[in-house]
């Protein structure tokens, strides 16, 4: 029988887990509930003990590894802790969120304990074995794994599971002791860049893909990219959506041919030789929606498209909505409406 643990660690309150911890959580209720196999959640955080209120409601058995050491993501600090916890658990088979605090030192963990390790798992399913299933070649083929070896370490992508919403209750937490080694890293402080800034927002629920047509020349013969920067940003700062972008828009700053939008790199660029988000919801603009560039919204849920072209990609089949339209009145008028209502 497998004896499952969720690994998960706090957020930059320090006393709540994060999203994509409690998605882990609900995966490992769900494979505990196929495998009939005993659950143990894993906290890991400066106040863990805290945070675990929120899990209380799974009925698992609730590990902690607290205090100041945890406070800040560090690699030698989280793997002792990681180890400690997987150690105290004796578990077969370890969820854990593709977090960067838990992707960085979970493959040492493994081997530390001298187990196996997957990442980029996006659900799990139990036959006579525990089934995992990832995506690889650009999301274009999904596999299914199974392993012999134990532990086996599974980093699960974060939006693919449902995150935990149990009523918080008092907890029964075990704190867990850890060896810490030699510290040699100290944390100094956070840089993070402004909300402007950072357009890339994983976690909201919409996606604004801005395409080449914004840097084009409109009906008037002229280009108008101050405007189409101003539209955009303030459509992101209004939203909250994540920021988009076809391959065109993002490669013309590389060619320095024209001025372009200061605020895009690659990092936006979506399809096939850029990222697959995920998020519930799409809005593509002045895109003309070619292949390359919607196999990279695989997961997204619903998709909305303004386009001028009424024989665009979007238009055969790749959109729920197209609305044939200038992209730069639509969302002068979008905007409008939100900052009415804001
Ligand atoms: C091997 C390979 C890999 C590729 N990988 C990717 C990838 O990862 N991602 C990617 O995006 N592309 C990728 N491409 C390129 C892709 O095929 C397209 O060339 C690219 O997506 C086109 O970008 P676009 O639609 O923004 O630009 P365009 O094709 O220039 O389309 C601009 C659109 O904007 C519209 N428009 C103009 N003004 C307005 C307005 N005012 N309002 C509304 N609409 C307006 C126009 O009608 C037009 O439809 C790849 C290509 C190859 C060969």
């Amino acid at each position: 029988m497998e004896t499952i643990l969720v690994l998960t660690h706090v957020d930059e309150t320090g006393s709540a887990l994060t999203k994509a911890s409690l998605e882990a959580v609900s995966a490992g209720v769900e494979l505990a509930r196929q495998h009939t196999a005993t659950l143990t959640i894993g906290i890991l955080g400066v106040d863990a003990t805290a945070a675990a209120g929120a899990v209380a409601a799974t009925g698992a058995r609730l590990l902690a590894v607290s205090g100041e050491a945890f406070a800040q993501p560090r690699y030698a600090t989280d793997a002792a802790g990681c180890e400690a916890l997987c150690r105290a658990a004796q578990a077969s088979i370890v969820l854990a969120p593709g977090s960067s605090r838990f992707t960085r030192v979970a493959a040492g963990v493994a081997h530390r304990l001298g187990g196996w390790i997957d990442t980029h798992i996006t659900s799990l399913s139990s036959n006579d074995s525990v089934d995992a299933t990832r995506w690889f070649y650009r999301q274009r083929v999904e596999a299914t794994i199974s392993r012999e070896a134990r532990p086996w370490f599974l980093l699960l992508d974060a939006g693919t599971h449902a995150a935990f919403a149990g009523e918080a209750a008092a907890a029964q937490v075990e704190v867990v002791a850890v060896t810490l080694p030699t510290v040699r890293t100290t944390v100094e402080g956070l840089r993070s860049p402004m909300r402007d800034a950072q357009t890339i927002r994983p976690d909201a629920r919409l996606l604004f893909v801005a395409g080449a047509g914004w840097t084009k020349k409109q009906p008037d013969g002229q280009i108008h990219v101050a405007e189409a920067g101003e539209l955009i940003l303030a459509f992101l700062r209004l939203s909250g959506a994540s920021l988009g972008s076809s391959k065109s828009l993002a490669d013309q700053k590389a060619e320095g041919e024209q001025s372009v939008l200061p605020f895009l790199t690659h990092m936006n660029q979506v399809g096939q030789t850029g990222s697959t988000p995920r998020h519930a919801k799409g809005l593509s603009t002045c895109c003309h929606g070619e292949e390359p560039h919607v196999v990279g919204w695989r997961f997204i849920g619903e998709r909305r498209a303004i386009s001028l072209d009424p024989n665009c990609g979007w238009t055969r089949g790749k959109a729920d909505v197209v609305y044939i339209a200038d992209a730069f009145q639509v969302m002068a008028k979008v905007n409008a409406l939100l900052e009415a209502r804001s």
